[in-house]
């Protein structure tokens, strides 16, 4: 592994700091713990923490010495100095005479010593960093380190790796009796250069940050020659079918089954050379079935990911019948593990809900799964990073780590569930929504609507540029797509399926406005016109549906009608027959697959501008009638200007509307002529 230490970059951060009234000591220790932090074999998501013993002023202004560490809910990689609070050493120092401390105790002892009573938590591992005597001290879950020692006999192998350059410490869960222990091991051996924590991770220290960090990535570097110049075995993969079934396909199937009390998952794909190793592996339920290869990672992925039927083309319902089976054994093998191990707690906890939050899929890779895109991102993360580890050991040896009740113990500490940070979900959180002609407008205002409900939203747009500025918004997706074109709806929606999993609602927005009297207006014109305002609709909601009946979980059509499609508008015709032919299809689809679950609403627009009528299709309608724009804008019962964010809102009413099929909702400030009867 590269050291990637530069005196240059370290005197830029001691700079920056210091105009910030940050001491060179902290401006070290937030510039190593980035260089950290932000190579993914090391520490991932939260994983992972430093230290700086110095000194910093208390409230009457007196130096006091303190131990910066890192604060729970802060990652390494972009770590700043308040995510390192000062607790006052010295305290937290004559805790290592107790004999036991309680997990309150000991948080509530860090809290009461921080020196600003509004920092984050500081680390499980605080009292392992006070205790011992080192200025800086870093702590990873290096994966080479965790190869080694995620195998039979692992421990002896960490010993003739890295012979007596580090103490050694026995699995403990992280907390009070972990650092008494990891004191006493250094105690025996002071000149050691660091601690192995045998299947949890590795600490380096010294006496300048850029002594730790170099010693971490000298210690990781051993390891991973080792690994190295001691791989033995390749990996023998199954008889795959000659041809695959793709991830478009089986995600939705995946989403569905894995639904739990109506609450689906998002979903999140990987693969790559290694991940197909592990999946395609002929061993997979051995190893894989094993546990994290940190115990910290159980929070996010769960103690064992789901191992999906082999997914072959054409034969889908076989799959899915596998799959249920899968999921079904799944939450009864949780179920078990719950039991069994909450029989042992002295207080007895509630157990969380059975669901997987990794799925392998062989001959195909592996999903991440959580309650939103994020979550199910840092799921997929460290599953690469296990596939890693787990390979490596099992190139060398067998993969092994901590027996189940340990990985229970951390699964429920209450002080690791807090760093998932529980609030009530948002209404459309979980809920994946794809909106057309979302580059712009009514679409864009409607992306953001749903974004603010908690939704993850693709943004389809036939201008990818206009797409990816509304995504980077909304945090969601940007898909190029010209909704005129089958192929490209289908090639949108596969996409959507590999980033989140599936699609629960759809807005089909996309539209423009074509004129002509009737009579006279060219078939082209009319033509073009039913291509986007019909048939692109037809062929959103179309493939849309076939996902939502693979999930089985139901699902929204929205269609963006026009009062067109109510009250023609003179020489409009263009624009209005094809839209009114598109209210039908609303109301088709609720006829034909309310049965699914599938509901079926529009909403019915008129004058906003942003939408259609750009400024000067205003200007010009405006003094065509004599009006100034303002009271062309509110020509309607309310005298309001209609805007986008009004259209935007009634999409997510319908959204939300549970029994509501077939409907339109008007949304054009109040038009009698327009009123649906
Ligand atoms: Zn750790």
């Amino acid at each position: 592994m590269k050291n990637l230490w530069s005196d240059k970059d370290a005197r830029a951060f001691t700079r920056r700091y210091a105009k910030q009234g940050v001491n060179t000591d902290l401006a070290l220790r937030v510039y190593t713990t980035q260089l950290l932090g932000g190579e993914p074999k090391l520490v991932l998501h939260g994983g992972g923490n430093t230290s700086v013993k110095t000194t910093a002023p208390d409230f009457l202004g007196t130096e006091t010495n303190v131990l910066c560490v890192k604060g729970s809910g802060w990652d390494m990689g972009n770590i700043e100095p308040p995510g390192l609070p000062a607790v006052r050493l010295e305290p937290l120092q004559e805790m290592a005479r107790l004999r036991r401390l309680s997990d309150e105790d000991m948080v509530n002892a860090q809290r009461v010593n921080l020196l600003d009573a509004s920092s984050p938590n500081p680390s499980v591992e605080t009292l392992l960093h006070a205790f011992l005597p080192h200025k800086f001290i870093d702590h990873t879950h290096a994966n080479a380190v965790l190869a080694l020692s995620d195998q039979p006999g692992g421990d002896a192998v960490c010993r003739q790796v890295f012979g007596d350059r580090v103490g050694y410490v026995p699995y403990i869960m992280p907390g009070f009796d972990l650092s008494k222990k990891a004191k006493q091991v250094f105690d025996e051996n002071p000149k050691v250069e660091g601690l192995i924590l045998f299947k949890h991770g590795i600490f380096s220290f010294g006496d300048t940050a850029k002594q730790a960090y170099g010693r971490m990535i000298r210690l990781v570097t051993m390891a991973e020659k080792y690994i190295r110049a001691n791989r033995r075995k390749s990996s023998v993969s199954v008889k795959l079918p000659k041809a695959m079934a793709t991830v478009a396909e089986i995600a939705p199937i995946l989403r569905g089954a894995t639904t739990h009390g109506g609450k689906p998952m998002v979903l999140d794909f990987r693969t790559s050379k290694a991940i197909r190793t592990f999946v395609d592996g002929r061993n997979i339920r051995r190893y894989s079935q094993q546990g994290t290869v940190t115990p910290d990672h159980v929070i996010r992925t769960k103690h064992k990911p789901l191992i999906a039927p082999v997914p072959e083309a054409g034969k889908l319902e076989a799959f899915k019948a596998g799959v249920v089976k899968a999921v079904t054994a799944y939450e009864a093998g949780y179920h078990a593990y719950f039991k069994r191990n909450n029989a042992k707690q002295k207080i007895r906890k509630t157990e969380l809900d059975p669901m997987p939050r990794l799925v392998l899929a062989p001959g195909l890779g592996l999903f991440g799964m959580g309650p939103n895109a994020k979550a199910a991102a840092i799921a997929a993360d460290l599953a690469e990073n296990n596939v890693d580890v787990i390979n490596d050991a099992e190139a060398m040896s067998t993969y092994a780590v901590i027996p189940e009740r340990d990985i229970f113990d951390l699964e429920y500490w209450s002080l690791e569930q807090a760093k998932l940070g529980k609030g009530a979900e948002k209404p459309l959180a979980r809920k994946v929504v794809v909106v057309t002609g979302a580059g712009s407008g009514i679409g864009a205002a409607t992306a953001r609507a749903f974004a603010a409900q908690g939704a993850e939203v693709a943004v389809l747009d036939r201008d990818g540029k206009a797409a990816a500025t509304v995504a980077a918004d909304t945090g969601g997706l940007a898909v190029r797509c010209d909704v005129t074109d089958t192929a490209s709806v289908d090639t949108a929606f596969d996409w959507v399926c590999e980033s989140y999993g599936g699609v629960d609602i759809v807005v089909s927005n996309a539209g423009a406005a074509w004129q002509g009297r009737i009579g006279d207006v060219d078939d082209d014109i009319l033509r073009q016109s039913f291509e986007l305002n019909f048939w692109a609709h037809q062929s959103v909601a179309r493939r849309a549906v076939s996902i939502m009946r693979a999930q089985g979980n139901g699902g929204c059509l929205l269609f963006n009608t026009s009062k067109q499609a109510v009250n023609p508008g003179q020489d409009f015709g263009p624009y209005g027959v094809p839209k009114a032919a598109t209210l039908f299809l609303m109301r088709q689809y609720a006829v034909d697959h309310g049965a699914d679950g599938i509901r079926s609403n529009a909403v019915n627009a008129d004058r906003i501008r942003s939408g259609l009528l750009d400024d000067g299709m205003i200007a010009s309608r405006s003094r065509a009638r004599g009006l100034s724009e303002a009271d062309y804008m509110g020509g309607n019962l309310l005298k309001r200007e209609v805007t986008a964010k009004d259209v935007a809102q009634a999409f997510v009413d319908l959204a939300l509307a549970q029994s509501t099929t077939a409907a339109v909702i008007t949304v054009d400030g109040g038009n009698i002529a327009a009123a649906l009867r």
